[in-house]
């Protein structure tokens, strides 16, 4: 059994067996009865095969900050050592496995003038952050991540391997869902001309003036200037974030903020001219593991008094631009206006008051109900998902994630 596989599998009370499960989610954990530490694709394939063949659901983890349900039972794919990344600066592109976080894709672009459309974290796996659409740094100017993907190599339930292109399918199907119809174990992207950010943040106390103030800048913007404001509660006050990248020459990217400025007082001020590989500074994220549940919802419009006084942290992105443009992927809600996160350490629910489009399926921390799911996408491009699902993993062996029902 599983005598292909050149990575150690391990079992419940092996050695390893807890560090290999474990993620930087620290709420949650799979509880698989195998974990196979896949070393190349062929491990994959051989993992998916073994759980075809004995009828075990399939569960995958990268870099394990984006847990949705965990397994508590069948076998869990690590892809952390599929870690290869290949630039190809001719044609623009990255080839990745399945197990690369961003800071590596970014490091290996910038000698050549280019990166990728990545996120706020550069320790995110690139592959399961682009596997839920991937809304980054430069959004509003490059779109999703997902809408770069230009090649998908994958493992099907039965433990086929396919390539997919766009035009296929499956290749919009897998853009989208988090990994609901395979384990992907490479993906191809095309990479963007940035060399330099104008970014960083400005940090105010927060109150409903201010956000009313962030809104109203927002409507002012270029689609070359992406932003976010993150409310955060503190001990003693609750604290305005607002995180800018601006793709384009500093003195344009310092008049458009100028405004911004005026909006409170400003209590500290990281807007500078960086280096990409610098962009993981923009957003100050906590980077030792910790517990945490929460959710996106995309919105039409905001009114600020709903989110004034939320006791989590509550981060409001702007979207629009190139967000907007159709893709070959199943991203829906291009035409919202917003996204809000809710970020709580335990229970939460999206603020009254709000008119929510649906869900953004990345910031899904914990399970997201059927409604939940279906309300992430288009009508037509669910109904297109179900009926693939039928076809692809009616036995829903990828059951450990965006739950697409099959009938
Ligand atoms: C601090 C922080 C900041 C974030 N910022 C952003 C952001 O700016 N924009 C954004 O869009 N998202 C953001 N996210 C969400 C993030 O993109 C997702 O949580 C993503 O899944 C994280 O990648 P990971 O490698 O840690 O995922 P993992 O937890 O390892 O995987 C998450 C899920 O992806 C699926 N999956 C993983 N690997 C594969 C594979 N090879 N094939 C098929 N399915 C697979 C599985 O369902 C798995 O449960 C952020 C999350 C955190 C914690």
């Amino acid at each position: 059994m599983m005598e292909n596989v050149q990575g150690p599998v391990l079992r419940p009370g092996d050695n390893g067996y807890d560090g290999e499960r474990s993620g930087f989610q620290t709420s949650h954990r799979h509880h698989p009865d195998l974990v196979v530490v896949a070393a190349d694709a062929a491990d994959v394939r051989a993992a998916v095969a073994h759980a075809a063949a004995h009828d075990l659901p399939v569960a995958v983890q990268a870099a394990g900050h984006g847990l949705t349900v965990a397994a508590e039972e069948g076998v869990l794919i690590t892809t952390g050592r599929l870690d290869e990344v290949t630039i190809d600066p001719d044609r623009r592109t990255a080839r990745i496995g399945a197990g690369v976080r961003w800071r590596q894709v970014i490091e290996a672009a910038a000698p050549y003038g280019l990166a990728p459309v990545s996120g706020s974290f550069p320790d995110l796996g690139a592959v399961p952050y682009t596997l839920g659409g991937g809304l980054g740094l430069m959004s509003r100017t490059y779109g999703y991540a997902a809408d770069h993907v230009t090649r998908i190599e994958a493992v099907l339930a039965d433990g086929a391997p396919v390539v997919l292109t766009p035009g296929d399918e499956l290749f919009a199907a897998m853009l989208g869902t988090r990994g609901a119809f395979g384990v992907v174990t490479a993906l191809e992207f095309a990479l963007v001309p940035v060399e330099q950010l104008y970014g960083g943040g400005l940090l105010f106390p927060a109150s409903e003036e201010l956000i009313e103030a962030y809104l109203a800048w927002t409507t002012t913007l270029p689609d070359t200037l992406t932003s976010s404001l993150a409310l955060i509660p503190t001990p003693d006050r609750r604290l305005a974030a607002v995180r800018v990248a601006f793709a384009g020459e500093a003195a344009e990217g310092e008049r458009l903020v100028a405004p911004l400025r005026q909006a409170g007082e400003v209590l500290d001020d990281s807007l500078r001219v960086m280096p990409y590989t610098e962009s993981g500074s923009i957003a100050q994220e906590p980077s030792d593991p910790h517990g945490y549940a929460g959710g996106g919802v995309f919105l039409a419009d905001l009114p600020a008094a709903a989110i004034a006084d939320s006791p989590h942290v509550v981060q409001v992105r702007h979207l629009g631009g190139a967000l907007a443009k159709p893709a070959a992927n199943m991203m829906g809600h291009r035409d919202a206006a917003y996204l809000l996160q809710i970020v709580a350490a335990g229970a939460w629910e999206v603020p009254e008051g709000l008119r929510p489009l649906g869900r953004f399926l990345n910031f899904q921390y914990g399970p997201a109900t059927a409604d939940e799911v279906r309300s992430a996408f288009d009508p037509a491009d669910f109904e297109r998902l179900v009926r693939l699902k039928a076809t692809h993993d009616p036995a829903h062996c990828f059951r450990f994630t965006t739950a697409i029902p099959s009938i």
